[in-house]
């Protein structure tokens, strides 16, 4: 691919024989190119600029050594948004979407909620949030224990724009995060902490190489943090507050029993758009 006076057409087809795998090649010609996806259609008669495949020949050099599609394009798609990610955060994975849909079913009718996005990672959560929410509705507490995540979920809140002014950045582990006054306050706690068990075999290999640590493990049986959430929440919620987290598809009868021995009501597992078990669903009392 050193041939620089070639079409998109060409460029395209050569790509999806080198990456093996045509919507990939697309992607990635797409993201060289600079035009979004509809605009690249009209592309494909015109040449390459050798600045676009300068930047492609890159991308497919990461590609082939193994880095994940997303980390190369340097973002993804998550609900309606378009989410910058690399190695710093979690790649946003499309079962998590169903925490969206369950925080803005609860707070859409309630002006003024207090939302928190546990461990946000890239923003992703938070962000779809106010995105899908009308401007201002709503504060979500975006935290996270690592600084580098934070870096790249205040670019995205910059690239969300107006939606953007309910989110509230802070740094720390779980409830530590969270200013003193919003005890008893909190009208909905959503995450997806880390919950994979530290010697899973069936991680799958790239995501242990590429994806943070730091976001994925959480002990033996990966319950480490989803009990520390679990245990905490009820100090924060508001009576009848919602707490919502996601979980690995075999620790539901696990998270059910900890939600339970917390004193958590109206608790129910949600499953995910694969029909797995995913999210816990449960209320403090009133
Ligand atoms: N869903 C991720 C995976 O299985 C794990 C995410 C997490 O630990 N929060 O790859």
């Amino acid at each position: 691919m050193s041939d620089d006076t070639v079409t998109w057409r060409a460029m395209l087809a050569e790509t999806a024989q080198v990456v093996a795998d045509r919507p990939s090649a697309l992607w990635l010609c797409q993201r060289a190119s600079g035009y979004e996806a509809e605009e690249f259609i009209n592309e494909l008669d015109n040449l390459v600029t050798s600045r676009a495949a300068t930047h492609l020949h890159e991308m497919v050099r990461r590609v082939l050594g193994g880095e994940p599609l997303q980390y190369v394009l340097g973002r993804w798609a998550f609900r309606r948004l378009d989410i910058m990610v690399d190695g710093r955060v979690l790649i946003p994975r499309p079962e998590t979407e169903l925490l969206v849909d369950l925080v803005v079913d609860e707070v859409a009718s309630r002006r003024g909620a207090m939302v928190v996005d546990f461990g946000t990672g890239s923003g992703a959560i938070g962000l779809a949030i106010l995105d899908e929410l009308p401007i201002g509705h709503s504060t979500v507490w975006m935290t996270d224990v690592s600084e580098d995540a934070l870096d790249v979920a205040r670019a995205n809140v910059a690239g969300l724009g107006r939606p953007g002014i309910g989110a509230r950045l802070v740094q720390g582990s779980w409830f530590d995060a969270l200013p003193k006054d919003l005890e008893n306050s909190i009208d909905v706690i959503a995450a997806n902490p880390p919950y994979v068990e530290d010697d899973d075999p069936d991680l799958e290999e790239t995501v242990r190489e590429w994806e943070p640590s730091l976001a994925l493990f959480a002990g033996p049986d990966g319950l480490r943090d989803i009990s520390t959430i679990v245990n905490g929440c009820r100090s924060w919620l508001t009576p009848g507050g919602l707490l919502l987290i996601e979980f690995g598809s075999r620790q539901g009868e696990a998270v059910r029993s900890l939600a339970a021995s917390a004193g958590l009501v109206s608790i129910e597992i949600v499953q995910d758009i694969a029909g797995r078990d995913r999210v816990l669903r449960a209320r403090t009392p009133r």
